[in-house]
């Protein structure tokens, strides 16, 4: 879906590297793309006739386990800090696919199993090492540099480029964790009670709502094919009372459960196999702080016609430990929305692309009246500064300030772009 061509893709290895790349892309009037994972759906990771600067051989990480944090180089994907953190039992809160950059993910906020245990991933940043416009590098935490250490929880890369970030990591090795799966016929039924159950649990409890196909192996041969509502959910409370805390669930009686003891990394890649690299990706989201039955009845029409076997609709919590954090603390404007709603349209075949584009956009139209106003700014596509300024809401005038401060040339403006006024 992302066609682009760069001029020039200058591989980084270190910091020294990505100093010289910026100074070569101001020098010579180019435009430039950072990419880090390359997961974002809108393209943001590249760029036409410009500079992409590609961070991925930045993939080191260390972990202290005496402070319980994780250093990462600003190229990694999240699939390399659970790897290197679940050796001492530790983990940072990051998304559903291990194959997601660290870089794009957590700038732009970061949502995931952990969400309601431990916040958003930008409430468990510490620190960030960066290389600005002007070429310069500084680090940015509390105390030096304040004011860029507020604009990076949430503002995108809009402000320079991270080559390394500091987390605070939390003692989680086995949660209890995995999908429940009803026939699509049930969403209506399973989404009001799912929409009541979740929101007053402890935040041990996780779980986030989809509606999809059952893919191929391994789930079970009979299943394969078919549409469902689903429940994928991380207990991360005491194991012993695990079995008690999904009795309620599991007595809506699942056509499929897999739940169960799993490590940390394993959740964190289980349907990364499903969606692997080079397939079409159209998206469209929401802030969401109640799920009316309307809304309901759209999403399960929508779930009927899920237009091929990849596309997918997931809800997110984004309440627990995420709500604690003041709504001006950080860039990200909505810490009293219950979800993060995004519709997926994906498929492997570009000659798909008209098919799953509509499919996305009709269901967002759909449900869009029914949502906070807002979204996601690592769920939107290119849809304008009055669709960022309103993820931003009131803290779009000090994201603006703090970009007139450090980037008033607009240099990194391949992103949800926040523009200088000076
Ligand atoms: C399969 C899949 C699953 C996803 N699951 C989740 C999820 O569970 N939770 C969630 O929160 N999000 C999720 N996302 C969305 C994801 O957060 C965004 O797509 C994000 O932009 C990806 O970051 P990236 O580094 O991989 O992307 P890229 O395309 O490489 O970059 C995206 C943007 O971030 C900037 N950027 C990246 N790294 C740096 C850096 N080090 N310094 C400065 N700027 C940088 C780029 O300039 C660009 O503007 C998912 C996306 C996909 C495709």
């Amino acid at each position: 879906m992302i066609d682009k061509s760069p001029f020039l893709i200058a591989r980084c290895n270190d910091v020294a590297d990505v100093i010289t790349a910026v100074d070569f892309g101001r020098d010579n009037n180019l435009l430039v793309s950072v990419r880090g994972g390359g997961h974002n759906a809108g393209g943001l990771g590249i760029c036409d006739d410009g500079l992409v600067i590609d961070l991925s051989k930045i993939n080191y990480t260390r972990v202290d386990p005496k402070s319980n944090t994780i250093r990462v180089g600003g190229g990694c994907t999240w699939g390399d800090v659970d790897h290197a953190g679940h050796a001492f039992g530790l983990a940072v809160p990051t998304g559903i696919i291990s194959t997601t950059g660290v870089g794009g993910l957590t700038l732009g906020g970061g949502l995931g199993y952990l969400t309601r245990k431990c916040g958003l991933t930008i409430d468990n940043i510490l620190e960030a090492d960066m290389v600005l416009a002007d070429g310069s590098f500084v680090t940015a935490n509390a105390e030096e540099n304040a004011d860029l250490f507020w604009a990076i929880r949430g503002g995108g890369g809009n402000f320079g480029i991270v080559t390394s970030f500091l987390f605070n990591a939390h003692k989680i090795h086995t949660s209890y964790a995995g999908p429940t799966l009803w026939d699509i016929s049930k969403t209506e039924e399973i989404l009001k009670w799912y929409r009541d159950y979740l929101v007053d649990k402890p935040d041990d409890l996780y779980g986030f709502f989809a509606l999809l196909t059952v893919p191929g192996p391994p789930f079970p041969e009979p299943l394969h094919g078919k549409k469902v509502c689903g429940i994928v959910w991380n207990y991360t409370g005491p194991l012993e009372n695990a079995e008690e805390v999904f009795k309620p669930i599991l007595e809506l009686e699942p056509l499929f459960e897999h739940v169960g003891p799993m490590p940390h990394p394993n959740l964190n890649s289980m349907f990364d196999v499903f969606y692997p690299s080079g397939l079409q990706w159209y998206w469209r989201a929401d802030f969401i702080k109640e799920i009316p039955d309307e809304a309901v009845a759209q999403h399960a029409k929508f779930g009927n016609e899920l237009p091929t076997p990849h596309s997918t609709m997931h809800l997110y919590p984004i309440d627990g430990a995420a709500h604690k954090v003041g709504q001006n603390d950080t860039p990200w404007a909505y810490r009293d929305a219950n979800w993060s709603q995004v519709i997926v349209g994906v498929d492997p075949d570009p000659t798909n692309n008209d098919k799953i584009t509509k499919w996305t956009k009709d269901y967002y139209n759909a449900v869009h009246p029914y949502s906070a106003g807002g979204a996601y700014v690592n769920f939107l596509m290119d849809e304008g500064e009055d669709r960022v300024k309103a993820s931003y809401k009131d803290n779009y005038e000090r994201l603006v300030s703090i970009k007139n401060k450090y980037d008033p040339s607009n240099f990194f403006r391949v992103n949800q772009n926040i523009k200088p006024t000076v």
